[in-house]
């Protein structure tokens, strides 16, 4: 039987969230589509390859490191029903990664091929920002079903946003689509709509490069919150309607998914 040699054992797709800048909450997006993506079914992996800040641990309130299997693979933890693995569970917080670059070659191929996953339909796997030796390194050592791409509306971040989708385009990773994230702010006081990092920035951008516009997250303080104590927002608050912004991306995920080859299971469609 001919085994892919970038394919991830235990996983089915791998999805790649990524954004050309720092900041935009791709992290935040990252666990939240994962737990949208577990809410409906799928089974879900999240890999945290941001080598530099790995988020992960706090995101997802983790504070245990992964235990290591009898044929010596690194064994992800599960949390939420999604399994997890950050470079984050192996170093104290607050240690910095001062790796000159085989060391994180190194690491990022163990990353990818040490980690024991338990049949995954989809893994996320958290990007670090921008277009650089890591970023290539990953999509190059892997099988990547598809990429998506955060960013926030304004101008500033959707230019280095299509870098990041040019890098995916050149190594024929197929783009599923942009998300605009921290898109309108509803303030909590007197209902009024603010713009705060402009709106719709996303969705032309994503119309300028023929890609899906797969919707907008808005700025949203219980998403902040929900971050910093380690419980996404579509775990503590699945019926708010920002929670269902996230699931109603997480369907077209799936439902692209399911187009191409390897398809996961069949979308569940929401009907709350
Ligand atoms: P990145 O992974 O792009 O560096 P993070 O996911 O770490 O960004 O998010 C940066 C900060 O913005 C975090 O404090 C996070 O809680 C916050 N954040 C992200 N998305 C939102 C949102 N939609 N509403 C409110 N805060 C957000």
């Amino acid at each position: 039987m001919f085994v892919d040699p970038l394919a991830i054992a235990g996983v089915k797709s791998i999805v790649a969230i990524a954004s050309g800048k720092g900041g935009v909450g791709k992290s935040t997006t990252a666990v939240n589509l994962a737990a949208a993506l577990a809410q409906s079914g799928q089974r879900v992996g999240i890999l945290d390859a941001d080598i530099y800040g790995p988020s992960l641990p706090m995101l997802m309130g983790i504070n245990e490191k992964p235990g290591v299997s009898a044929d010596k693979k690194l064994i992800p933890i599960e949390k939420f029903g999604i399994q997890c693995f950050s470079i984050g569970f192996m170093i104290a917080p607050n240690t910095p990664m001062i790796w000159r670059g085989p060391m994180i070659q190194g690491a990022l191929k163990q990353m990818l091929k040490d980690v024991l996953w338990q049949d995954v339909d989809i893994l996320l796997i958290d990007m670090p920002p921008g277009t650089g030796d890591v970023q290539l390194t990953l999509v190059q050592q892997t099988r990547m079903a598809g990429a998506i791409i955060v960013s926030t509306p304004q101008d500033i971040a959707l230019i280095d946003a299509r870098k990041g989708l040019e890098m995916f385009r050149k190594v024929d990773v197929p783009v599923l689509g942009i998300i605009e994230n921290m898109s309108i702010f509803h303030c909590p006081h007197c209902g009024k709509a603010s713009e705060i990092f402009s709106h719709g920035g996303a969705r032309h951008e994503a119309e300028l490069c023929q890609v899906p516009f797969l919707g907008e997250i808005p700025l949203y303080l219980p998403i902040r919150t929900g971050s910093d104590s380690g419980i996404p927002l579509v775990v503590a608050s699945p019926q708010t309607p920002e929670a269902e912004s996230y699931k109603a991306i997480a369907q077209k995920i799936i439902i692209s998914l399911a187009q191409k080859d390897g398809a996961p299971k069949a979308p569940v469609i929401s009907t709350t």
